[in-house]
């Protein structure tokens, strides 16, 4: 089967919309905004999704921005479920609600997409090494694509990230280094040094390659919808990638005519880390938070930079909206979507469905519309208290009167 080209044509500036061809460039040098890719629009408008072809995330390689097959590495990323909810839709008193469920990624979160593309375009590029500074997910989904390609990783680990996320990270990581202190200290030392080239930037603040693979969320929400998403799609903001990547990925759509109106979006952030959400409640510019530890860990991102601003431009342009949620509603959240649909996710990828749930009680939105939940992690990475489980010794007559009782009740 023939891959499917590339329709990635330059990039441009956020900022003053300055252009450039496809080199690999962090920012504008005109401004230092940040850059986007832009694509032939006619083609895929002409074409429509018959230009797609294969499985997983490489199906959408023509709005992707790795021209060489040979570069496009997998370890069976995207193709996640979009799961119709109806019982926790009756539960939370919604019309129609369905979880694009992204702890099915082989590392079992969101970051599969973008460690994709940014592999493949460090491969493009030439790069020998690629590094990130992680709380857990980013860290061992780059070693993990970058072991793939045979890549060095430098991973730079939050001292606090769950058991399962640190053996992870260790496991696939050429080098493996622990930091102290929160994401937000080390991302300005680590930001210099990847500006200087010395290794391909695997960060979520300035990679237009690397942030691209998300938007292949969108795509695939459109297309399991048939071509009509949803009305409004709940997305995760920390550094704001996965959001802006998706919101850019319907918007493309919505252009070349692929679907007739692009969802609304809601940004969703933890109460404890919360800079986004807060600046859009207050109608001012992204101010940096000084944070604290949240069990939603992938989203402990007290500045998210320049991205934050872009998160906000967005929802003020498409009346999107932001909201937060604390900790005990987000780990409520997640025994409820465990107990009504048996989707076991991780804290952080289940801060969308807290905050939805949060602005369907302040009945802020309207329930009459169809809602898609990105839940961005599995449950499998997280660590926390077990319940009791003091063990019984079972005969045949204690066993069946056990289970008769239940059933009974
Ligand atoms: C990284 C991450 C996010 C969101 O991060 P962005 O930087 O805003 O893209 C959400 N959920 C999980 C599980 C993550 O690992
Ligand atoms: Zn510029």
């Amino acid at each position: 089967m023939s891959a499917p080209a590339s329709l990635a044509r330059e990039l441009a500036c956020t900022g003053c919309g300055a252009t450039y061809p496809l080199t690999y460039r962090l920012e504008c040098a005109a401004c230092r905004g940040l850059l986007e890719l832009r694509y032939d629009l006619e083609t895929l408008r002409c074409r429509g999704p018959a230009l797609l072809e294969g499985r997983g995330l490489w199906r959408y390689a023509s709005v992707l921005p790795v021209a060489d097959p040979a570069h496009r590495v997998s370890l069976g990323e995207g193709d996640t479920p979009l799961l119709d909810c109806p019982r926790l839709a009756r539960d939370l008193g919604v019309q129609s609600l369905a979880i694009k469920f992204e702890g099915a990624n082989p590392t079992g979160t969101v970051k599969d997409r973008s460690s994709a593309t940014a592999i493949g375009a460090a491969l493009q590029f030439g790069f020998r090494a690629i590094s990130v500074v992680s709380t857990g997910n980013a860290g061992s989904s780059i070693a993990a694509y970058a072991a793939r390609a045979g890549l060095r990783s430098f991973i730079f680990a939050y001292e606090r990230a769950s058991a399962p996320k640190v053996l992870h990270m260790a496991a696939t990581a050429s080098d493996f280094v622990v930091y102290s202190g929160g994401y937000d200290d080390l991302i300005g030392p680590w930001d210099r040094l990847a500006g200087e080239g010395l290794f391909f930037d695997g960060g979520a603040s300035r990679n237009a390659y690397k942030h691209e693979g998300k938007k292949t969320l969108a795509y695939e929400i459109a297309e399991q919808s048939g071509w009509t998403p949803p009305d409004v799609v709940v997305a995760p903001v920390a550094v704001g990638e996965t959001f802006i990547a998706a919101a850019r990925g319907f918007r493309e759509m919505e252009t070349a005519g692929w679907i007739a109106r692009r969802p609304r979006m809601i940004a969703a952030q933890a109460t404890r880390a919360n800079p986004v959400s807060r600046a859009f409640r207050e109608g001012g510019p992204v101010a940096p938070v000084t944070i604290g530890y949240t069990v939603a860990e992938g989203l402990a991102a007290g500045n998210p930079g320049r991205k934050g601003e872009w998160v906000l431009r967005l929802l003020r342009e498409d009346k999107g909206l932001a909201g937060d949620a604390e900790d005990e509603a987000i780990l409520a959240a997640q025994r409820r979507l465990a107990r009504t649909e048996g989707i076991w996710a991780g804290p952080t990828g289940v801060a969308t469905l807290a905050v939805l749930a949060g602005m369907l009680e302040r009945r802020e939105v309207d329930p009459g519309q169809r809602f898609c939940v990105v839940v961005t992690e599995t449950g499998l990475k997280t660590e926390a208290a077990l319940p009791a489980r003091g063990g019984t010794a079972f005969d045949d007559a204690s066993l069946r009167r056990l289970v008769e009782e239940r059933l009974r009740r």
